[in-house]
């Protein structure tokens, strides 16, 4: 048995902004049958307190950077949660992130400092009579983990994932009181960042072993393209980097028994889906593909690269289908595009139900990312023979097999993929996709192929499981 601490600012289904709160709420379950029993350290937001009833104290921490703080543990949806209820932290109105205008909270790194010093508190001290063996901190908000377990002379080894690197949690060098972090080490070796406290190099500095989701993207990491100004620190440690892809909870994201949707096990199925999505948005009857597209509104997802490129899909009878919230820029754009052509339709916001409706109906989902981590929508898509096409980059590289000659001469492709990641190779993918919607044997091999491709957690598991192995060497108890 191994026991683990993960460490994460956001699990599904409590509290979500991205692809990492999927991830947090997926690792217990999957890890579960090989032996590990993993326990979610998070903080206890309004919206945590609210879903997880009365808890059980299991430790009091009198001033946790500016106020007391109790751990109560909770079970929620199958999860072991210590949720770190800090009142004077995470009892707030607006984001987990940004207050309700938008911007980060100021306190953002005591809010997840104070995250990292529950978590190397709870492996020092135990959580009641369970102690970890290891812990698993994820992104910034986890970066200080090992600074608190040194400071508190907890030999506990620990695991660091990135999720996204353009995320670093810098801080003025003034916080350091403030953070509780040992001026000694406010070093290049530690988490010292030309200047300032970085809480991502903490981590990466820190860790035993570094992961991040997928293989391309621990490549990537490594240059200054993909690195954010961290692919030296990267560099430094990329003997104990890694990348392990992630896979989705294919219960949720069950086309057969979704009940979001009408239910399909074969891409015929899709068809009533998609009539459905069609009146849903008021999209009129069209030739070409129906495109959804799922996602943050940020630079990073290359939204501005598919307004451009969007008339080489028009032109062909394609049409396109939009959810997503974010840049307000970006939102703007999108319903002034939306409103002159009657075959986009755009919704703001965020609606789980909605994006299982449109990956149920689209015949293609757009993910045409600057970088991605990993990705989850393409293989949401996979999963409903919703044939992805995507840039060629980071996780989106690891689990699209392009549709290129070769791929498919030996009936293997899942879908698009463009490179280099700029308007003109979308256009041109977008018009590949239309000429391979055209012809429906090919299509309908790309959908099969695509559904029967492994988007689940197993292979993961068993490479999680075997980097937690190698850390505790034979010390499992
Ligand atoms: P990132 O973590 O960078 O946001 P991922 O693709 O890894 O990107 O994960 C995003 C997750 O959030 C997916 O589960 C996606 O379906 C979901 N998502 C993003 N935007 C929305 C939205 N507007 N409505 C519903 N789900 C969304």
């Amino acid at each position: 048995m191994i026991r683990i601490l993960s460490v994460t600012s956001e699990c599904a289904p409590l509290v979500k902004t991205g692809g990492l709160a999927d991830v947090a709420g997926a690792l217990p379950t999957a890890l579960a049958p090989l032996g590990c029993e993993m326990r979610t350290v998070l903080p206890g937001y309004r919206a945590v307190m609210d879903q997880i009833g009365k808890g059980k104290v299991i430790a009091k921490i009198d001033d946790l950077f500016g106020g007391p703080a109790r751990i109560l543990a909770a079970q929620v949806a199958g999860l072991d949660l210590l949720v770190v209820d800090a009142p004077h932290l995470y009892d707030r109105t607006g984001g987990i992130y940004l207050d309700a205008e938008g911007h980060d909270w100021p306190d953002n790194a005591e809010r997840f400092a104070a995250l990292s010093y529950a978590a190397a508190y709870l492996a020092q001290h135990g959580a009641g009579a369970w102690q970890a063996d290891l812990v698993h901190g994820h992104d910034w908000q986890a970066g200080l983990v090992p600074e608190y377990l040194s400071a508190l002379g907890c030999q506990t080894p620990f695991v660091f994932t990135i999720h996204n690197i353009a995320f670093h949690g810098n801080v003025d060098a003034a916080r350091l009181s403030a953070l509780r972090l040992d001026p000694w080490r406010f070093t290049p070796d530690h988490f010292e960042f030309w200047g300032q406290i970085s809480a991502l190099k903490a981590g990466l500095m820190g860790a035993d072993k570094i992961t991040t989701v997928s293989q391309t993207y621990a490549e990537e990491l490594l240059t200054p393209a993909f690195g954010m100004g961290m692919e030296g620190v990267l560099r430094h440690r990329k003997a104990d980097l890694t990348g392990i892809v992630n896979g989705i909870d294919t219960a949720i994201w069950n086309p057969a028994t979704d009940a979001a949707i009408k239910p399909f096990s074969t891409p015929k199925g899709k068809a009533a889906n998609k009539k459905a999505l069609r009146a849903e948005f008021g999209l009129p009857a069209a030739d070409g593909p129906l495109c959804v597209l799922i996602s943050r509104l940020t630079d990073q997802k290359g939204i501005d690269l598919l307004l451009q490129a969007l008339p080489a899909l028009l032109d062909r009878g394609g049409q396109l289908a939009l959810l997503g919230s974010g840049d307000p820029a970006l939102e703007v754009a999108l319903l002034q595009r939306a409103a002159t052509d009657d075959n986009i339709a755009v919704r703001i916001g965020y609606d789980e139900a909605l994006s299982h409706r449109m990956i149920a109906g689209g015949d293609a989902i757009l993910v045409p990312s600057r970088f991605e981590p990993c990705g989850l929508t393409q293989l949401y898509g996979l999963r409903y023979g919703t044939v992805p096409l995507v840039s060629l980059t980071g996780g989106l590289a690891d689990t699209v097999i392009n549709a290129s000659p070769a791929a498919r001469a030996v009936g293997v492709a899942t879908g698009g993929q463009f490179y280099p990641v700029a308007s003109d190779a979308l256009s041109a993918a977008l018009g590949r996709l239309c000429d391979l919607y055209a012809r429906p044997k090919d299509w309908a091999r790309l959908q099969r192929n695509a559904m029967q491709q492994p988007v689940g957690w197993d292979a993961s598991a068993q490479d999680y499981h075997a980097l937690y192995a190698s850390l505790l060497n034979g010390a499992v108890r």
